[in-house]
């Protein structure tokens, strides 16, 4: 037996500092994004030469990032509450977190930006090839045509009219990995 332990989607982030961005040096370190708010400025200024203690280095910030659903420059203690969320939600789940962010209709924890993890876990339905697909194995899943003869069904277009109806209720985005990612409309 394989045991595959890597995760794949562990969000980071290239911490770096402000200072000497400022003065035409680009310094900084990439980090679990969880990790980057314990982050010093020796941390971040380590092999880059630079004597962080004398030139005044005290501002840091993600100048890039790696699988957060965020543009931008969030700031280290920014980057580690997504890498909290990221912990909570799970490293297979995470992508489908991303794409409900980036859709911008999404359910935002309190007066923040950030997603509430337990109306991700509502809305989430999967992700499928096509929409048609979600909607004939949830109509095969509650049984809709439980009580409609079998010679009969054949006449049902669960993917075409009833889909279409269906959607109304559901936003869809792109999955990387091809398909879609289903989320109810809460
Ligand atoms: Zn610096």
């Amino acid at each position: 037996m394989t045991i595959v332990t890597a995760t794949t989607n562990t969000p980071r982030v290239w911490a770096g500092c402000e200072s000497c961005y400022a003065a035409g040096r680009l310094v900084g370190v990439w980090v679990d994004a969880i990790d980057a708010a314990e982050l010093t400025a020796a941390q971040i200024h380590a092999g880059s030469g630079v004597d962080w203690s004398t030139e005044g280095c005290e501002e840091f910030v993600c100048m890039d990032n790696d699988g957060l659903p965020v543009s931008g420059e969030p700031s280290l203690a920014e980057a580690a509450r997504w890498g909290e969320i990221y912990e909570e939600v799970g490293d297979i789940q995470w992508p489908a977190l991303c794409a409900w962010v980036r859709s911008g209709s999404y359910t935002a924890e309190g007066d923040t930006d950030y997603p509430s993890v337990s109306d991700f876990e509502e809305a989430y339905a999967g992700c499928w090839d096509s929409f048609a697909d979600y909607a004939e194995d949830l109509a095969e899943g509650c049984g809709l045509l439980a009580d409609v003869p079998e010679e009969l069904r054949g006449y049902f277009d669960l993917r075409g009219a009833w889909a279409r109806d269906l959607a109304f209720d559901y936003s869809v985005e792109t999955c990387e990995t091809g398909g879609i990612y289903v989320f109810r409309s809460l």
